[in-house]
C-alpha cells in the first residue's frame, strides 16, 4: 500500500481541521444575532401597533370634541334665533333642530367615554403584567399585559444587545479573516495535489464531508473507530500502526494511526 497517499488526505484533513477551529470561534454568534434580530422585529411591530392605536384615538377624541363644539355653537345660534321668532311654529322648529344637536352631542359624549374605557382596560391589563413582573411571573404575563415603559426598554436592550454581538462577531471576522485566508489556499493547493496522486482518496474524503459530517478522516483511539467509536477489527490494527488507513464499517470514515495527524502538522 502507498502510505504517502493518505498522508496526503490527512495533510487535507487537518487543514481542514485547522479552518474549522477558526470558525468556530464565531459559533452561535450568527445564530444569537438572527434570533435576537427576530426578538427585536417583534417588539418593534408591538410598539408600532400601539402607537397606532394611541394616534388614532387621539385623532377620534379630537374629531368628537370637534363636533360637539360645533353642535353646542349651533345650539347657540338656534336659542338667539328663537328670542327673534315671530310665530309658535318657528319657535318649536328651532326646538327641534335644538334637540337634534343635543342628539349629536350625547352621542359624541357616549363615544368619547367608550375610547376612556377602552384606554383604561390596557391601563389595568399594562398594571397587571407589571405586578407579575415584580412577582417574577414572567411566564404568565401575555403581550398586551407588557406595560409600555418596559416594552420601550426591551427594544432599547435588544438593539444594545444585538449592536455588541454584532462587532463581536465582526471583530472576530476580522482577526481570523487572514489565517482563514491562507488555510484556504493551502487547501486548494493541498487538493490539487491529491486530485494528482490519489483521486479516488479525495472522491471518498468529498462525498464523506458532503452532508454535516466534517472529520472525513479520524485517529485510532483505543482501537475504536473515534468517530464512531465503533471497534476496528484487531487483524486490521498492525495496517494502521504501519501508517495505512481503515474504512469504518459503521460510519464509513477513514481511520488512520494518530501519528498521522501529527505528521501532517509539521
Ligand atoms: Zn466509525
Amino acid at each position: 500500500m502507498d502510505h504517502t497517499k493518505i498522508n496526503l488526505l490527512v495533510k487535507l484533513q487537518h487543514l481542514d481541521n485547522q479552518i474549522e477551529s477558526i470558525v468556530s470561534l464565531q459559533k452561535g454568534l450568527p445564530e444569537e444575532i438572527d434570533a435576537l434580530d427576530e426578538d427585536l422585529l417583534f417588539t418593534t411591530r408591538q410598539i408600532e401597533s400601539r402607537k397606532k392605536i394611541a394616534d388614532e384615538q387621539l385623532k377620534q377624541r379630537s374629531r368628537l370634541h370637534e363636533t360637539i363644539n360645533e353642535c353646542k355653537h349651533k345650539i347657540l345660534n338656534f336659542k338667539e334665533k328663537q328670542t327673534l321668532a315671530r310665530n309658535n311654529k318657528e319657535y318649536d322648529a328651532l326646538s327641534k333642530q335644538i334637540e337634534y344637536e343635543e342628539k349629536e352631542i350625547a352621542q359624541a359624549e357616549i363615544q368619547l367615554q367608550d375610547i376612556v374605557h377602552t384606554i383604561q382596560r390596557v391601563e389595568e391589563i399594562q398594571k397587571k403584567g407589571r405586578q407579575l413582573i415584580t412577582e417574577n411571573r414572567y411566564d404568565e404575563i401575555t403581550e398586551e399585559m407588557m406595560p409600555d415603559d418596559v416594552l420601550q426598554q426591551q427594544l432599547e436592550d435588544l438593539n444594545k444587545q444585538v449592536t455588541h454581538k454584532k462587532e463581536e462577531l465582526e471583530s472576530i471576522v476580522i482577526e481570523t479573516a487572514e489565517d482563514v485566508d491562507s488555510l484556504k489556499k493551502k487547501v486548494t493547493d493541498q487538493r490539487t495535489l491529491i486530485d494528482l496522486e490519489a483521486k479516488r482518496l479525495l472522491d471518498k474524503y468529498d462525498h464523506l464531508r458532503s452532508g454535516t459530517l466534517r472529520n472525513a478522516v479520524v485517529k485510532l483511539n483505543r482501537n475504536a473507530c473515534s468517530g464512531c467509536n465503533t471497534r476496528v477489527p484487531t487483524n486490521r490494527h498492525t495496517m494502521i500502526v504501519q501508517g495505512g488507513f481503515y474504512l469504518c464499517e459503521s460510519c464509513g470514515r477513514i481511520v488512520v494511526h494518530e501519528r498521522l495527524f501529527e505528521e501532517a502538522e509539521d
